[in-house]
């Protein structure tokens, strides 16, 4: 089989069934990532990124990498940050079309970057709530806890953002003008977090325990710290089914079921329809933690 050229890339075993039989090959997912591109990139520019990579498909071991290698390719960039015990280590991250397709010929399936920044990777410039539902948890109820935030959120002068995971749930992300530390970051999170399962206990947990969290939604507000990321809007994830993760207009996330409600077909289809970036103006804002 001959490799699929791919915005210049090669693209080996583009006719390999990467999520099992019938499902996206290979070179359905360079295809893919080269159509969603143009909506994809501004959230991975310039960003420390983790990809999910899986070379014998999503029914074999998958495995995060975040460290930077030559044999990802040339247009894979590297900047040298440091781990948590001070030594320096090249981390990886990709400025454009070809970068993203590189990592895909290294059977990279899913992308996660830093909610920071290679030239500042200790001030934030956006913060996350991640909303995990425990099973049998409704959609209104994941719904609401979404609206429940970014409410709060919009209280506290922050505009934000909602994406589907992917996965089970809903992600909202508030851009953020750089100057506070993860640190203030995430206490302004976690302060946030406490206040929302004080006011609803029977719904809420803030706590990364699992033992508790049966009937309850998880607000995972401990995704704010260095090192720490989130799935990129447009990026496919490694499970059945191909889901992709989808940035969204506030409007929409009533009508979803789930937050792997989107396929590879519904995200092209998407991709092809928008009108504008449903996150259009996130780059633009410029937002301060209060004080
Ligand atoms: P779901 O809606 O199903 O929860 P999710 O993307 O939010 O989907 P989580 O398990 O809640 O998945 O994880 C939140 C984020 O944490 C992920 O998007 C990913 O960026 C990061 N993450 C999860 N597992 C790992 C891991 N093993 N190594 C590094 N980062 C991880
Ligand atoms: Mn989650």
């Amino acid at each position: 089989m001959q490799p699929l050229i791919v915005d210049g890339i090669a693209i080996s075993h583009p006719d390999r069934e990467v999520f099992g039989q019938g499902g996206p090959t290979k070179g359905d997912v360079a295809t893919y990532y080269e159509a969603v591109a143009p909506l994809m990139l501004p959230e991975l520019r310039g960003r420390p990124l983790s990809v999910v990579r899986c070379p014998r498909g999503t029914s074999g071991a998958c495995f995060f990498q975040k460290h930077h290698a030559d044999a990802l390719g040339k247009h894979v960039k590297a900047v040298s940050l440091k781990e948590k015990d001070g030594a320096d280590a090249q981390y990886l991250y990709v400025d454009d079309v070809e970068g993203l397709l590189e990592l895909v010929q290294m059977n990279a399936l899913e992308f996660h970057p830093w909610g920071a920044r290679v030239d500042n990777p200790d001030q934030p410039d956006r913060l996350i709530f991640d909303i995990d539902p425990a099973k049998g948890v409704d959609w209104k109820t994941v719904v609401a806890c979404a609206r429940d935030i970014r409410e709060r959120l919009q209280a506290n002068g922050l505009e934000s953002f909602v994406r589907a995971s992917g996965g089970k749930g809903l992600h909202v992300v508030a851009p953020l003008r750089r100057g506070p530390s993860w640190e203030a970051v995430k206490a302004f999170c976690e302060g946030m977090a406490d206040a929302m399962v004080a006011d609803a206990p029977t719904r809420y947990i803030a706590e990364a325990s699992k033992a508790r969290r049966e009937g309850l939604i998880f607000i995972d507000w401990l995704r704010n710290t260095r090192g720490a990321t989130s799935v990129a809007g447009w990026s496919l994830r490694a499970r059945p089914g191909a889901p992709v993760a989808m940035p969204l207009r506030w409007e929409e996330i009533a009508r979803l079921k789930t937050g792997g409600a989107f396929d590879v077909k519904r995200a092209l289809k998407r991709a092809a329809s928008l009108e504008a970036d449903p996150w259009e103006g996130i780059a633009s804002l410029e937002q301060t933690l209060p004080t």
